[in-house]
């Protein structure tokens, strides 16, 4: 039987990290997998997260299953971090295997309530969630998404394809630091978007992975505020895999909002439902990890601190490429790279461009010309600024 199983596409970016490890050469840069590294190239434990394990290891007496919608403090930490205000009688969430697991149940929940279900996602967007929905059967559409002439948002063609769904149809939005992209859409378009949504009744559904990467922790979740006060329904999954750190102990989250009560009890049995044919109780020690830092003034200021070391850390390497590449090409047409946010950087090369960069210069991106800004530090911009100029991109 197992014997009639196809071999699977090899994931792109993971293929990569192989072709890296796999590099004898002197100097090269992996700018491939979306991990941010620190200016030593190392992905650090943050300190607020070893200081909570430390107590989580302390004072737990018990690791008996918890709840099949995850803790409440951990639910409570998380509804508050992303929404601020939250609006109680509205609000279903349940604890998800990293943000990949939200997106998942996000989906399997939208399918179970409309089986006619289109989903609308962005040309790019993070391959997994294509991958998913063919997986699912799940039949999905791309909006316009990336102006390969600017490097910004196409938002005419992002305007014009979204305003094709249907009602109860879901439409996929990156809720900050578009991946692969780096191009985000102000709050002025999100207000346009907002009104696409409310005039076709198509349901919007947030993707947010990297909160605290871009423009800051409140800032980042400004849209998905801003969207779930608009709109009343909203699917909302969130990773805490990159903000905090915690990438391998899986840790996410899936809110709905709904428009009453009724319907709120509805979707949070159903979500509930959803883990428990899935996977049971979802995973614990990340969760504890996050609700414990966020509920103590002092590892939450401290948590705070070191996300906004890494974020500035981040806005600091694309300052200084751009000007390189300023400098270099004696025109300002990469300062995109300066406008982009969170880890990741489209420049718009070709895939022979980006062959060339790997073959020339040992610089490793993606083959849709994705980089991944936390990949380098100050020793290795005016590599890869260098080796963009040589290959003609
Ligand atoms: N959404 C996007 C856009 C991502 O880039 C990622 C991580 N690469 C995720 C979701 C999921 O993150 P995780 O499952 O690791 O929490």
């Amino acid at each position: 039987m197992l014997s009639n199983l196809k071999p699977q596409d090899p994931d792109k970016i993971l293929m990569l990290m192989e072709e890296f490890k796999a590099d004898t050469r002197q100097g090269k840069v992996d700018l491939g997998v979306g991990v941010y590294k620190d200016p030593q190239g190392v992905t650090p434990v943050m300190r607020a997260v070893k200081a909570a394990e430390k107590r989580i290891w302390e004072e737990q007496t018990t690791k008996a299953y918890t709840s099949l919608a995850g803790t409440p403090e951990y639910r409570d930490a998380m509804a508050r971090m992303v929404l601020a205000d939250v609006p109680q009688d509205r609000l279903a969430s349940v604890a998800t295997v990293g943000g990949t697991g939200a997106i998942r149940q996000g989906l399997e929940l939208a399918r179970m309530a409309n089986p006619d279900l289109t989903v609308h996602v962005s040309d790019p967007t993070w391959p997994n969630h294509l991958s998913i929905m063919r997986f699912m059967d799940l039949p999905f559409v791309q909006y316009r998404y990336f102006d390969s002439d600017t490097r910004g948002v196409d938002f005419e063609g992002l305007k014009d394809d979204i305003a094709k769904a249907k009602r109860d149809d879901i439409v996929l939005l990156h809720g900050c630091c578009h991946n692969p992209t780096g191009a985000n859409l102000t709050l002025d378009q999100w207000h346009e978007v907002i009104e696409i949504l409310d005039r076709t009744g198509a349901v919007p559904m947030i993707d947010l992975a990297y909160q605290g990467f871009g423009d800051g922790l409140d800032a980042d979740a400004e849209a998905t505020r801003l969207v779930a006060r608009s709109l009343p329904q909203v699917l909302i999954a969130a990773s805490c895999s990159k903000n905090f750190g915690i990438y391998r102990e899986r840790t996410g989250i899936l809110m709905t909002l709904t428009g009453d009560g009724g319907a709120r009890d509805m979707a949070q049995g159903a979500m509930a439902f959803l883990n428990r044919q899935t996977y049971s109780f979802p995973p614990d020690h990340g969760a504890r990890i996050v609700s414990t830092i966020l509920s103590d003034e002092a590892l939450r200021n401290d948590w705070k601190d070191e996300l906004e070391e890494v974020r500035n850390t981040m806005l600091g390497l694309r300052d200084q490429l751009a000007s390189e590449l300023r400098e270099l090409s004696g025109s300002d047409r990469f300062d995109f790279i300066a406008r982009h946010r969170g880890m990741f950087s489209r420049l718009g090369a070709t895939p022979e461009q980006v062959q060339k960069v790997k073959d020339e210069s040992a610089v490793y991106m993606v083959g849709d010309s994705r980089l991944n800004i936390a990949g380098l530090n100050r020793d290795t911009v005016p590599v890869l600024a260098r080796a963009i100029i040589d290959a003609g991109i």
